[in-house]
């Protein structure tokens, strides 16, 4: 077992025994010096999937960057995941080795979107939020609205604290101001 594997492991807290770490390097992304670390991420299948055929070979692999979460904002943190791809000889479809740390056909790891959810705990923009995580606010947003779920809503009464600045009535179609300013303090004491 290669050494290194075990120590960005227990660093990086991954657990998952299909990825192998190999290599660690600076590397210069988006114009910002990173750390990267290099790893093999090994496809477990006994038989094809799509047809059931055992003999499948090795096709190479696909290579996908990912961000992953950083103790210091300003040194982003990436994994090189070289994810195994496997051919059956009888169909000729190719599957792919598959790991927890990252969702299927995404490249933000499932520990820097809960890092994220987190953050929107506090009283902080979405921006500021992307900036410490190295996502975009678009990532920030897209988050935010995936983990509506999480929050248990029940319409039959309206929350404890509701806040509105502005009001369209169905018939008159103008907007009525209800905050005379849209001050912290405005909002909050109104
Ligand atoms: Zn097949």
């Amino acid at each position: 077992m290669n050494p290194n594997n075990n120590t960005i492991k227990f660093a990086l807290s991954i657990e998952d025994t299909n990825v192998n770490f190999y290599n660690f390097k600076k590397s210069t992304m988006r114009g910002i010096t990173s750390k990267v670390f290099e790893a093999n991420v090994l496809a477990n299948y006994s038989k094809c999937p799509q047809c059931g055929f055992e003999k499948l070979v090795h096709n190479g692999h696909f290579v996908s960057l990912v961000t992953y979460i950083s103790a210091n904002a300003s040194i982003p943190v990436y994994l090189e995941l070289h994810k195994e791809r496997l051919l059956c000889r009888n169909c000729h479809s190719t599957v792919m080795a598959q790991t927890d740390l990252v969702d299927k056909f995404c490249n933000i790891a499932k520990q820097t979107k809960q890092k994220l959810v987190m953050y929107l705990q506090d009283d902080r923009t979405q921006e500021c939020i992307a900036r410490d995580i190295n996502v975009s606010p678009n990532t920030v947003t897209r988050v935010l609205d995936e983990s509506d779920d999480i929050f248990r809503r029940n319409y039959d009464f309206l929350p404890v604290h509701l806040s509105m600045d502005e009001f369209r009535g169905i018939c008159q179609r103008r907007c009525e101001n209800i905050v005379f300013c849209r001050l912290k303090n405005a909002v909050f004491y109104r």
